[in-house]
């Protein structure tokens, strides 16, 4: 009969429909369960900032400070077996106590004359103030002296700490400072993040301190061949600190 048979097939249709429904039920609870399974944000506990080119901009003309120190044939030489930048600290580690002096005067001559022109980065305001609003440590490490470290918390009316300027030794790239912050934080390296605008040094101590590192690029300087012949590959590259707040606020789980 057309009847039984619409009717047996309306049964059918019908069981079928919600046998589909409990799989369709299934699938989406498995994936709610899935979504709840899946890894946490990563704890940060604190930021540790490098200062000039990161919190401030630069102000210090490095090219003539560099040539003051070595003299012209020197510091081409030295340039050219340094393209990512010459470590002038370090070069002059090993000079006579004599000449190492003056090339100190030199370097903290050209350091004070910057703090005239000091200005604070866009964004590093905004960025800190997120930060002392959930409650993050802020650090800093600098290879510059203290006076200038001094005059930036004067300026810039917010407290890091501890902020470690270049008597702090061995400075950056070791990662010495940054586990000094670390130990008198009390906290481990991987809930730590160190922001700073150079590889080789910025990026180079907080990888070696077991960090996470974030490497500032205002310029677009810095590209994946730099960070294959350097072996050091930031865990994130930002354009600007207004980028870095982004970071933190979507992708870090942020207590203290
Ligand atoms: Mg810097």
């Amino acid at each position: 009969m057309p009847i039984k048979i619409s009717h047996r097939f309306s049964i059918l249709s019908f069981l079928l429909f919600k046998s589909f429904l409990r799989l369709l039920a299934k699938s989406a609870l498995f994936h709610l369960f899935s979504m709840s399974t899946l890894p946490a944000k990563s704890r940060l506990r604190g930021v540790v900032f490098d200062l000039d080119g990161t919190l401030i901009a630069p102000v210090i003309d490095f090219a003539a400070m560099h040539k003051a120190v070595l003299g012209d044939d020197e510091y081409e030489r030295v340039k050219a077996e340094n393209p990512y930048g010459i470590d002038i600290l370090h070069h002059i580690e090993n000079w006579s106590p004599d000449k190492q002096r003056k090339a100190y005067q030199i370097v903290t001559d050209f350091e004070i004359q910057g703090l005239d022109r000091l200005q604070i980065m866009p964004g590093a305001a905004e960025l800190c103030g997120f930060l002392d609003g959930k409650k993050i440590r802020r650090g800093l490490i600098t290879r510059n002296v203290k006076e200038s470290v001094d005059m930036f918390h004067q300026r810039f009316g917010m407290m890091f700490s501890p902020a470690l300027s270049r008597e702090f030794c061995p400075c950056k790239p070791d990662p010495a400072p940054l586990l000094h912050i670390c130990s008198t934080w009390g906290v481990q390296p991987n809930e730590v993040m160190m922001v700073g605008d150079n590889l080789k040094d910025d990026v180079a101590c907080g990888k070696q301190a077991g960090a996470l590192t974030c490497l500032l690029d205002e310029n677009g300087m810095y590209g994946s061949q730099d960070f294959a012949d350097l072996d050091l590959t930031p865990d994130f590259k930002m354009c600007s600190l207004k980028e870095v707040y982004s970071l933190l606020e979507s992708n870090f789980d942020l207590r203290p």
